[in-house]
């Protein structure tokens, strides 16, 4: 576990051997494992191990509008309420949420709202409870791309999934999939989200430093490592559905 103090942040960000600190290329993503349907009270829910990052998504919806004044006549409304435990990181976090939990909860939001038919649900809210549990870098990506299976898990029409990654620059190098270490001493960030069903990038945020002509090479390789976790949002779906039906075929099997 490393400690986040800027001044104790590794000199370099790549090995010897080329490789970044946690022994991976350039273009590789961090091991990612996706799973749905794992809160029995949510109308549908996913959690994801990216990396060290462990995630939880629940979904609600949709359902009443509480507080009423929130409601909006001609459409429902999506909320998102981003959390990170106390526990989560090394430093304690505060509990209460604090205003950068409230502005992701916002960036989530807008992510998935274009993936949704929401003019179809006037008066209702769709609620979206994300807990993150250990953080080590792209949370807030990780957590779109976990809100939105558990979007699909609930049944909630959709125009496609939504996928998110943060891409950036560490010792001069483009690089995809930054860690918590990465994101903190690397020269650029930039989480960016791709929905599917238009190929159109629904959240692109910057911070750091990055030459323009470096933006074009890193959009291409973001986009390619994010069909790579689309893949996996979408084998997680199957696999519930092939678990489904391979539980009703043994059940007929009992009855024969
Ligand atoms: N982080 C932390 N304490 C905090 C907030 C964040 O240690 O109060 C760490 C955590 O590992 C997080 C990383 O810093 O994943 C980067 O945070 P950032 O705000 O850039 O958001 P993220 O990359 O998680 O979307």
């Amino acid at each position: 576990m490393v400690l986040l103090i800027k001044d104790e942040y590794p000199e370099k960000l790549f090995q010897e051997n080329g490789k970044r600190l946690d022994g991976r290329d350039k273009k590789e993503l961090r091991p990612i494992k996706m799973e749905v349907d794992i809160l029995k009270n949510a109308d549908g829910s996913a959690y994801i191990e990216w990396g060290n990052n462990k995630i939880f998504a629940a979904v609600f919806g949709p359902r009443e509008v509480h507080p009423h004044h929130l409601s909006k006549p001609d459409k429902g409304i999506l909320r998102v309420f981003y959390r990170m435990a106390t526990y989560s990181v090394f430093d304690r976090k505060r509990p209460a949420p604090g205003r950068r939990e409230k502005e992701i909860s916002m960036i989530i939001a807008d992510c998935l709202e274009p993936v949704l038919f929401l003019e179809l649900y006037p008066g209702t809210a769709f609620e979206i409870f994300i807990e993150v549990i250990d953080a080590d870098g792209g949370t807030r990506c990780a957590s779109t791309t976990v809100a939105s299976l558990a979007l699909a898990d609930a049944g909630i029409p959709m125009k496609s999934l939504v996928t998110a990654l943060a891409v950036g620059k560490i010792d001069g190098e483009l690089v995809v999939d930054l860690s918590g270490i990465e994101d903190k001493a690397g020269e650029g960030d930039l989480p960016i989200a791709i929905t599917w069903f238009n190929d159109e990038i629904s959240l692109l945020q910057f911070d750091g430093e990055m030459d323009l002509s470096e933006l074009d090479t890193i959009l291409k390789d973001a986009k390619e490592a994010a069909k790579k976790i689309y893949e996996i949002q979408v084998n997680t779906l199957k696999n519930k559905y092939i678990s489904i039906q391979n539980n009703i075929e043994k059940e007929k099997g009992g009855e024969d």
